[in-house]
């Protein structure tokens, strides 16, 4: 952390006191409320399962069978590529892209971090570049991830004309009708956002015949496998779709099969990204230690961009208040933030202005960020799977991680 933040001594300690508003029993009106329904508080999880040390897996670099060279790209993406310093394919990329190119189905199982975009983007916009009219959608777990695809086509794409649409919740719907009433090549969006355009008749994805899926695992995890159904009932029966997940579990290929077509499977996952993270954990008594304990620990030696995982929307904003209070840089992101709110705050965290990060889970999946040292569960994760998406955020590109999670209580032997 920043010589600020090593200077802040505690300031004051943290109060649970109930807003006046918010007193049970009574809405903002004065009338009766109905009782509140209790949270549910998930699996538990042994706290052992929270410490792991890390085992650092020695990155090799991948020699590439191909350059983009041989590829036989448009010249457009070739030189974008270049400009870009992709001189060489990734591993992922090696493997899927002669296919994905040749036109075929293709289901990549690869890590987040591992050049998985290129290796479906790729295609898409080299076969628009070559067939204008061609359209296509590519659909990710996360309005977050769906920014970052949307990011790296304008890169691969600029100068070549090829108009994209973001179809995401938490932006204006009349924008996004607005947007979607013109012509465009690539959609890029969510499930829920996407279909709600469906069906209100204003995405006819009877047009698109080239779909890519972004970490299936995770949209399944989340939930959206309706939507995803839904979804990829619509698109035209004649299509090459491209199908990009972490895990290969039973409902990830129960999807991939009812939607692709002798799809060319290709597996490039390389090690577990958490043999790179230290995982410990921290016992704590009560809400305010908790606090004092996280003080403690952002001032710490090594602690450079931390985030800190919150089960609820109403807490993380106001630890992140408190933080802010009490001399850190903080924002805060969670379902409640719009989405301009959202990417603000994960803006200033890549570049430097921030070093925390208050989230809750939805907020913080898929998100690809340099340089988080540290991830803090000062709220348990409700599931293992969710434990091990938040400490994925950290112990990237080869580094070492720190995940520390805070644990109820005294420990048991
Ligand atoms: P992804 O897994 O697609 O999120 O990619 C992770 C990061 O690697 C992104 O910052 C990409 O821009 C970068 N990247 C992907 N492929 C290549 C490549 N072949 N050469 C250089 N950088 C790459």
């Amino acid at each position: 952390m920043n010589s600020q933040s090593q200077g802040r001594g505690r300031s004051r300690s943290f109060s649970y006191k109930r807003s006046r508003n918010t007193k049970r029993g009574s809405g903002a009106n004065g009338r009766p409320q109905a009782p509140r329904k209790k949270r549910g508080h998930g699996q538990y999880i042994d706290p052992k399962r929270f410490v792991k040390a890390a085992k650092p897996v020695e990155v090799t670099e991948y020699v590439s069978d191909n350059t983009f060279a041989n590829f036989d790209l448009h010249d457009i993406i070739a030189q974008n590529l270049s400009a870009n310093s992709y001189h060489k394919p990734t591993m992922i990329q090696d493997y899927a892209l002669p296919h994905g190119l040749a036109g075929r189905d293709v289901v990549g199982i690869a890590n987040t971090g591992t050049g998985k975009t290129a290796a479906f983007l790729i295609p898409i916009l080299n076969q628009i570049l070559h067939n204008p009219g061609t359209k296509a959608l590519v659909l990710a777990p996360t309005r977050e991830l769906a920014l970052q695809i949307q990011e790296e086509s304008r890169t691969f794409a600029r100068s070549g004309r090829i108009k994209d649409a973001l179809v995401i919740g938490g932006t204006p719907v009349h924008k996004q009708i607005k947007m979607l009433s013109q012509e465009r090549d690539i959609y890029i969006g969510t499930p829920g956002r996407v279909k709600d355009m469906v069906e209100r008749g204003y995405l006819d994805l009877n047009k698109v015949s080239l779909i890519a899926l972004d970490e299936v695992d995770r949209m399944l995890d989340m939930g959206f496998v309706n939507d995803m159904r839904f979804i990829l009932g619509k698109v035209r029966r004649e299509r090459q779709s491209l199908f990009f997940s972490a895990t290969m579990t039973n409902t990830v290929r129960d999807i991939i099969q009812s939607f692709t077509n002798d799809p060319k499977t290709l597996i490039a996952t390389t090690a577990e990204t958490s043999d790179n993270v230290d995982q410990s954990v921290v016992y704590v008594q009560n809400k305010s230690e908790k606090v004092d304990k996280l003080h403690d620990l952002l001032i710490g030696d090594g602690v450079e961009k931390t985030i800190v995982f919150c089960e609820t929307k109403h807490f993380s904003s106001r630890l992140s208040r408190d933080l802010n209070e009490r001399g850190f840089k903080t924002d805060v992101i969670h379902g409640n933030k719009t989405q301009s709110q959202r990417q603000r705050a994960l803006t200033k965290f890549k570049q430097g202005h921030i070093d925390v990060i208050v989230a809750t889970d939805v907020a913080a999946r898929g998100i690809d960020i340099d340089g988080v040292s540290h991830v803090i569960n000062f709220d348990q994760p409700h599931t293992y799977s969710d434990y091990t998406h938040r400490i994925g955020r950290t112990g990237r590109s080869g580094k070492i991680g720190y995940a520390i999670t805070f644990v109820d209580g005294a420990p048991t032997s």
